[in-house]
């Protein structure tokens, strides 16, 4: 990987790029890549510990130094060194973490002066680095800057890395194993790799495919590093879903592809793409998104479109871009995109943003293109307003749609939530609450066990009665009368939709 990076640089610097910006947090990696570009290049650090002259001009090398001793050097300070030296020998100098300097015009200034020479003036080569986590380009330097991604091992790379440990180690793996093990490290850089192997070997003395679970920790400290997407941590499993069957069994039947990710694209099994599930609220959407994750035992980041909002020209567009790479890097992955329709609404519109239209657009092609192992769980309640392209079969592998549930799936949602209280439900006639709770949605099934627990507590009861369940009922309003306009709208928009109802047909009990 390293070989590849330097190669790419080194071709940059070849072509005159005069100021190239790293968006990276591995500084020790980048700088070894750069130090590999050319071993006849003067190379010059500015940090804000300090700064380091290459030691063949500081003096230790010459017997004077040209440049500054102490270490309480400005980056103005130190750049206009640079601006007024002639050079005939090529430098680089590489300055780490100025995001914030980059607002400072002065240093903007010097910045633009030495990228004009290096591009105009012959005996002027200067080559800027700039290498920070943080993305922040002003106008000013727009035209001057490249950006260059690190790119991450890919898998044939990957593998040479465990094969290499797994050989220096002494240790005996199945070809299963490192296949399966190389396509969780994807998105992982080397380091990472290696310390992540090296924990699972001090762990157990072998490495085996549990050691997955060692990798997906890693990749969560890496998301909340780069904080674009957010991490969701959570307990729900598929069991904590009432009802939905046509959903989760649709579900448990692509967790064989999951589990052997790479077996199953070898054998040519299409990479699961993603769902889009829409429908009334508080009935167990967001649960199904994070039961998904736990189904696949992948990590669930959740993209929210407008976080990436910035004030600048591109800005937003580029945090799309990183928000979307970072998922990838981190595949296998669920990509929750919560509230589709507050997202991309009215897209297209003339009441809408030309910056959504355009994150719109650049979500759209993305999803198109994709062929990773990113699988979106994209939530909504109204879709009226959602444009159709997002919606057109072949985006999403399939559109569920989530009614209120019907008697069938209030047993179990009622059920689910005792359990949960440590009540049994073997005290509650169950099938007797059915019909008094028809048009309730899985929230206000799981307000009514709340309620009538705490309130039996408070009374200082051992237990709960269907009576008090039903007293409890009798005092709620559910979704269907404090949001009927909603609930209106939302089934006349999917009516002539070809949309999968995510629930089993109940005939005897209605759902609303
Ligand atoms: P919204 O559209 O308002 O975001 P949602 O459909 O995503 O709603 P959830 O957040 O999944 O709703 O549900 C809210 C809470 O209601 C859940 O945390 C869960 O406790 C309970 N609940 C809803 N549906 C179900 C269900 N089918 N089974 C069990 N519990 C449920």
């Amino acid at each position: 990987m390293k070989e590849n990076t330097t190669q790419v640089l080194a071709s940059y610097v070849e072509a005159l790029h005069p100021i190239i910006y790293i968006n990276h947090f591995d500084f020790h990696v980048i700088e070894d890549a750069i130090k590999s570009i050319d071993k006849d290049t003067y190379y010059h650090v500015f940090s804000h510990s300090g700064f380091e002259i290459d030691s063949r001009l500081d003096g230790s090398a010459q017997g004077q130094n040209p440049f500054l001793q102490d270490n309480e050097v400005s980056l103005v300070d130190f750049l206009k060194r640079f601006v007024f030296m002639g050079f005939n020998d090529k430098h680089f100098l590489v300055l780490k973490d100025i995001h914030n300097e980059l607002q400072d015009l002065k240093v903007v200034s010097y910045l633009k002066t030495i990228a004009e020479k290096n591009l105009y003036k012959n005996t002027f080569n200067v080559t800027i680095f700039i290498l920070s986590d943080v993305l922040k380009i002003p106008r000013e330097l727009e035209q001057y800057i490249t950006i260059f991604d690190l790119p991450l091992p890919d898998l044939k790379e990957i593998k040479d890395i465990v094969n290499n440990f797994i050989e220096s180690a002494n240790l005996t793996v199945d070809d299963d194993t490192v296949s399966e093990i190389t396509l969780s490290f994807k998105g992982l850089n080397e380091f990472q790799i290696l310390q992540i192997l090296n924990l699972a070997y001090h762990d157990g003395g072998y490495i085996s495919k549990e050691d997955k679970m060692l990798i997906l920790k890693e990749k969560e400290q890496f998301i909340k590093k780069a904080g674009m997407l957010e991490l969701v941590n959570f307990k729900e499993t598929i069991d904590d879903i009432g009802g939905l069957e046509v959903l989760k069994e649709w579900l448990q039947r692509k967790v064989k592809v999951f589990d052997n990710l790479d077996k199953a694209i070898k054998f040519g099994v299409d990479i699961p793409k993603g769902i889009l599930i829409v429908g009334m609220p508080g009935c167990g959407k967001s649960l199904a998104a994070k039961a998904t994750a736990s189904l696949y035992k992948i990590p669930l980041v959740r993209l929210d479109v407008g976080r990436l909002l910035g004030k600048y020209v591109g800005e937003s567009e580029e945090n799309m871009r990183r928000a979307l790479a970072l998922s990838e890097a981190i595949s296998p992955c669920v990509l929750w995109i919560d509230e589709i329709e507050k997202a991309f609404a009215g897209v297209g519109s003339n009441q809408s943003h030309d910056v959504t239209t355009r994150l719109f657009g650049q979500f759209l092609t993305w999803m198109q293109e994709k062929e990773n192992t990113v699988f979106i769980v994209a939530t909504a309640n109204d879709i009226s307003n959602i444009p159709p392209e997002f919606l057109r079969k072949g985006r999403f592998d399939e559109l569920f749609f989530v009614d209120l549930p019907n008697g069938e799936e209030r047993r179990k949602i009622l059920d689910i939530h005792l359990k949960k209280r440590n009540k049994f439900s073997r005290n509650i006639n169950l099938i007797s609450l059915i019909k008094e709770t028809q048009g309730f949605n899985g929230a206000d099934l799981e307000a009514v066990i709340k309620d009538t627990i705490e309130l039996a507590f408070i009374e200082g009861r051992d237990s709960i009665s269907t009576e008090d369940i039903l007293k409890t009922i009798k005092d709620m309003n559910s979704i269907s009368t404090t949001l009927k306009d909603k609930i209106e709208r939302i089934i006349e928009t999917v009516k002539n939709m070809d949309i999968k109802v995510a629930s089993r047909k109940d005939d005897n009990e209605k759902n609303r």
